[in-house]
């Protein structure tokens, strides 16, 4: 019996990850849960499963969640980082970080330090501190799995082969909601039809990142640093069916790829099950399946663009890159500013922070701090509605 920390347990991969393991409740139990500050829903998780902790980021839901807990079987970690604190004081044998944001990486380099398995769902962690998170990992012998579904078809594509005769990586995707629109009318879209994704059934802000094509950007730099190759070496192509989930080009001209259906529950169940499978009963047919791939259009969906730029360009241009956009995402969703503002601030953000490299956590923390303000600073300035 394996034991389980799911750290954001209320959001979309957290609830998809709850019902892959019940599904196989013999193999894993899980210890611990934590979320942000949805408290009625992480207290029905927790009298349904009776893990050993639970805990909020948000104090004040902390403390109501005490209150509302009648189980006697589960403490509330309550101290300055519960989340980072819970993922150490579980100790499982595998903790899967699917927190939406910045916010992952205190929890994922808390997993990092136990020698055990992370299972990753925050792709924020990698492009904020990927050098760090990776390095703790190796140091303390922690595997880290991959559970954003590109990154685990490429971990896929690479088992049993050897990674130096590797050519490239291709991500693919979809192309979101606005692949067929125009530049102009994508521009002026609304918080709803930018959060109609075709394919994925995902949270907020993802979905906004896949519209604006963020998302393959944050993904590209996730890559570079799961898999340790250079921007030359990771390309990102238009497959709007999302039918294959990325593949790998060896030496030889080989592609290999990794189909399946849009779910994100098997990814989820391969980074628990891993090196293992465990069965689930829907598949995919390829009979009367049309595959398309193209280019992306870096004008139109600049967000990519950004992201390769601030990659190559490392230190911290990534984080920048990273708050501005989650700043900037959360006000369009607020409806404060249009679509097309979202770029244009992160552009801003980039030009305006000066080039620095932080070598610790905290220096880290506070660039992406002082970011989100300067991009506050600037939307209450008025002028990005349109
Ligand atoms: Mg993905």
């Amino acid at each position: 019996m394996k034991t389980v920390a799911i750290i954001g347990s209320t959001g979309s991969i957290g609830l998809q990850a709850l019902d892959v393991l019940a599904d196989l409740a013999d193999e894993y139990k899980i210890v611990a849960l934590a979320a942000n500050k949805n408290t009625e829903l992480i207290a029905a998780q927790v009298e349904k499963l009776q893990p050993q902790l639970v805990t909020l980021q948000d104090k004040e839901a902390r403390t109501s969640l005490k209150s509302l807990l009648r189980t006697k079987k589960t403490k509330v970690i309550d101290c300055e980082e519960p989340v980072e604190a819970i993922v150490s004081e579980a100790n499982a044998d595998i903790t899967l970080v699917c927190v939406v944001g910045a916010a992952g990486l205190l929890p994922s380099l808390s997993a990092a330090k136990l020698g055990k398995r992370l299972a990753l769902a925050n792709k924020e962690s990698l492009v904020m501190g990927g050098d760090l998170l990776i390095k703790t990992c190796k140091e303390h012998a922690t595997e880290l799995i991959p559970v954003d579904s590109e990154h685990s078809a490429i971990f896929q594509c690479l088992l049993g082969q050897d990674t130096k005769e590797l050519k490239k990586i291709i991500l693919t995707a979809s192309g979101g909601p606005f692949l067929n629109v125009s530049k102009a009318k994508m521009e002026q879209a609304s918080v709803a039809e930018a959060l109609n994704h075709p394919n994925w059934k995902m949270g907020g802000k993802i979905t906004i990142d896949s519209a604006t094509m963020m998302n393959k950007g944050l993904e590209v730099i996730e890559a570079h640093h799961l898999f340790g190759l250079n921007y030359d070496r990771i390309e990102a192509i238009i497959h709007p069916q999302s039918v294959v989930h990325s593949l790998v080009e060896y030496n030889d001209g080989s592609l290999i790829a990794q189909l399946g259906l849009a779910d994100m529950r098997v990814p989820i169940q391969f980074a628990f099950s891993y090196p293992k499978r465990a069965k689930r009963s829907s598949s995919l047919s390829l009979i009367g399946k049309r595959l398309d791939f193209f280019e992306p259009d870096l004008t139109k969906f600049a967000c990519l663009r950004l992201a390769y730029e601030a990659g190559r360009a490392g230190r911290d241009r990534p984080i920048v890159l990273n708050a501005a956009n989650e700043a900037a995402v959360e006000s369009f969703l607020a409806q404060k500013i249009a679509f097309g503002s979202i770029y244009k601030l992160i552009a801003e953000a980039l030009s305006s922070f000066p080039e620095s490299k932080s070598d610790t956590l905290t220096a880290k923390l506070e660039i992406d701090k002082s970011v989100r303000a300067y991009i506050s600073r600037l939307i209450n300035s008025g002028r990005w509605t349109e």
